[in-house]
């Protein structure tokens, strides 16, 4: 339901679930958070308000990092269950997933991951992307061309944002038919399911067209189209108020 990504020389975290709080208004059912740090996942996720999350954060604190991507959950597939709330993991630790959106084809998806030995721990279709991306970047691809790859291969509506282990300065987010914009500040950048997430850091965005997708780093973004071309984007301006 909304989606926060943030890379930068800020507290990831608090940037990710202030980000979130922006987007309740939406209503959702959970809410989690991944960081990337020392070569290492580290997520906290609760079905239940953001408050949930957020005593989840105060007990046992994630890792100091500048890398993190975040979700509220309106749950389509599978219960609002801590399991079932984003972001998913591959079944080898190397990548995290948040998903807005229905992924048609994960029945199908699931049973060639069954194939290959890979049971999910979730309900949720977002797993099924999640596990297809593990297997990708395992094969030595990086995440924007391993998140290309997975999208091809995807059938409904999605936004869709990655982060990798060993990629601690990156994230990776596609789109189609779900909305997704990037948010360029001054050494550090935003990806969010509305500009709303990150308007108090930046007001300069870039809307995501269809079938494309955004690697963002503290210092750059970079923009293709699933088959892997270089994509034309409309930066923008925001000049309205919250
Ligand atoms: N289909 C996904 C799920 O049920 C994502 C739902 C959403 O857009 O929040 O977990």
């Amino acid at each position: 339901c909304g989606i926060v990504g943030y890379a930068g020389p800020k507290s990831a975290v608090d940037v990710v679930v202030d980000g979130l709080r922006r987007l309740e208004y939406r209503g959702y059912d959970s809410a989690g958070v991944c960081v990337v740090a020392d070569g290492h996942l580290s997520v906290a996720k609760r079905a239940g308000k953001l408050a949930n999350l957020e005593k989840e954060l105060a007990e046992h604190p994630l890792p100091v990092s500048g890398l993190a991507i975040g979700h509220t959950r309106w749950a389509t597939h599978g219960g609002p269950t801590d399991t079932n709330a984003h972001p998913h993991l591959s079944a080898n630790g190397r990548v995290a997933v948040v998903h807005n959106g229905i992924i048609e084809n994960f029945a199908q998806l699931r049973s060639e991951l069954a194939e290959v030995g890979i049971t999910p721990v979730s309900q949720t279709d977002t797993e099924i992307a999640a596990q297809l991306l593990g297997l990708e970047v395992e094969k030595g691809a990086g995440l924007s061309e391993a998140l290309r790859a997975v999208c091809n291969r995807l059938e409904g509506a999605f936004t869709l944002v990655a982060v990798d282990a060993e990629q601690p300065d990156t994230v990776a987010a596609a789109r189609r038919n779900s909305p997704l914009v990037v948010g360029v500040g001054d050494g550090e950048n935003f990806v969010a399911s509305d500009v709303a997430a990150f308007i108090e850091h930046t007001r300069e965005a870039i809307e995501l067209g269809q079938d494309q997708v955004v690697t963002i780093t503290p210092s750059t973004v970079t923009v293709q189209t699933f088959a892997g071309e270089p994509a034309t984007v409309r930066p923008y301006h925001v000049d309205w108020d919250l």
